[in-house]
């Protein structure tokens, strides 16, 4: 495979890494994983995401017709890597590129992409993804939440918990039972929801950081017309794997800029950081320990191209994003333990303490790090999903 830009991919870089130059906004701080919670960064990231859509760096690979660029996952690939190398936030309506867009585009009819796609683009509708429950996270097909046809209209009941931005979402992504004596897999489906229609409580859920990225969320006969159906009724499973799949395969290749970011950052942290009078870079320890991350994200970053290249050739992304996933999370945790590590007795000071390393960035980090095995699918999901889809290996009982 040649990892090198075509000429007109390198010129394509160029203009946009010129774009981003000028126009990546400031006093937004990079936050890692996490999703803006407070009005400002709502706010400034609403308006960073339509600078981009007007700028034509928005739905590069997304059809034409309704609002892409129509160009191919190598642009879209170039600009998410261009956007990770000078750290630029990403646009606000995340869900909403990474799964609601993909899965409409796939699933949807002419007027559902007429309908939501441009507006997926513009920001000008936020969504969230409504699938776990309370009993049913990594299980999601065993969902319970109801949906009874009745005449022209779903009559919804029930409640999800973990939805990320569901206080500021527009529209819902969210798995119902609509045969409740079928076998659980089937007998689902996938109704997109208006986040205002009446019987929809959210309620913010505080995470271990202090912020509220994700809520709770109870529907009390909540009506939804039948045409916001997606796909076939009862066969909403298999429009959901296609929201999974594509949550999962985002986003890889501009993960390795990122994570190559973060190791710079932990390498100069241990050339800052002094012990005995000498920085902890002269350490062996130290230096074993970050030879081992270089490793790390040099394994992501093939393993990312080798995907990619799949992608390229089969269209949709597959279940190998699962190994993508489960490297990056536990690298993640393992990177932010190692900076915690490093500073001795000072590591107890939490984020915006006087005295913290780097305002206490890396605690921050620690924090927020735990959700990364557990969201998009835990680890041990993954490994399940390695073993039984990739390696052909028994189903786990
Ligand atoms: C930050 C964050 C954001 C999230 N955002 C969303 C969102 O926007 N929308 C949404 O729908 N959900 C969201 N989630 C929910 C997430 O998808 C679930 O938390 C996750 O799927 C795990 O489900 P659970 O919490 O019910 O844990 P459980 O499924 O109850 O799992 C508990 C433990 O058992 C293990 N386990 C379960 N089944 C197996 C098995 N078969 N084999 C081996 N081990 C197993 C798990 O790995 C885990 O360690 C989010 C979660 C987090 C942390």
């Amino acid at each position: 495979m040649d990892l090198g830009d075509t000429p007109e991919e390198a010129a394509f870089r160029e203009k946009a890494r010129r774009w981003l130059a000028e126009n990546r906004p400031e006093g937004i701080v990079d936050r890692g994983f996490s999703l803006p919670t407070d009005k400002r960064s709502l706010e400034l990231l609403r308006a960073w995401q339509r600078r981009l859509w007007e700028a034509g760096y928005l739905g590069i690979n997304w059809p034409a017709e309704y609002g892409g660029q129509g160009k191919t996952i190598i642009e879209a690939a170039i600009l998410d890597d261009e956007m990770a190398r000078v750290s630029a936030p990403g646009p606000l309506n995340l869900l909403g590129l990474s799964m609601a867009g993909p899965t409409i585009i796939e699933h949807g009819t002419e007027e559902q992409k007429k309908r939501y796609l441009s507006n997926i683009l513009s920001c000008d509708e936020i969504w969230c993804q409504g699938f776990s429950e309370s009993d049913c996270g990594s299980d999601v097909a065993a969902l319970k939440t109801r949906a009874e046809l009745k005449g022209d209209e779903f009559i919804i009941n029930g409640s999800k918990v973990w939805t990320s931005l569901a206080h500021v979402a527009d529209w819902c992504m969210l798995l119902v039972r609509t045969d409740p004596n079928a076998p659980k897999h089937r007998g689902i489906s996938y109704l997109l929801v208006d986040m205002k229609t009446p019987g929809i409580t959210v309620r913010p859920l505080k995470q271990m950081t202090g912020e509220s990225e994700f809520n709770e969320m109870f529907f009390e006969d909540v009506r939804v017309p039948r045409g916001n159906l997606l796909g076939p009724l009862n066969h909403g499973w298999e429009v959901a794997l296609t929201t999974l799949m594509n949550e999962r395969a985002t986003f890889a290749i501009s993960n390795v800029t990122r994570f190559r970011n973060t190791f710079d950052q932990l390498a100069a942290l241990a050339r800052k950081l002094k012990r005995g009078g000498k920085p902890l870079s002269s350490d062996s320890s130290v230096r074993q320990q970050l030879a081992q991350f270089y490793i790390d994200v040099e394994s992501m970053k093939y393993l990312a191209y080798r995907n990619f290249s799949s992608l390229m050739r089969g269209g949709t992304p597959g279940p190998e994003g699962s190994i993508s996933k489960l490297l990056w999370s536990e690298l993640n945790q393992r990177m932010q333990e190692f900076a915690l590590s490093l500073q001795g007795p000072s590591a107890v000071l939490e984020e915006g303490s006087k005295h913290a390393v780097e305002g206490g960035r890396w605690q921050y980090g620690l924090l927020r790090s735990r959700g990364n095995t557990i969201e998009e699918g835990t680890s041990e999901i993954q490994r399940n999903i390695i073993a039984e889809r990739l390696l052909g290996l028994p189903k786990a009982r």
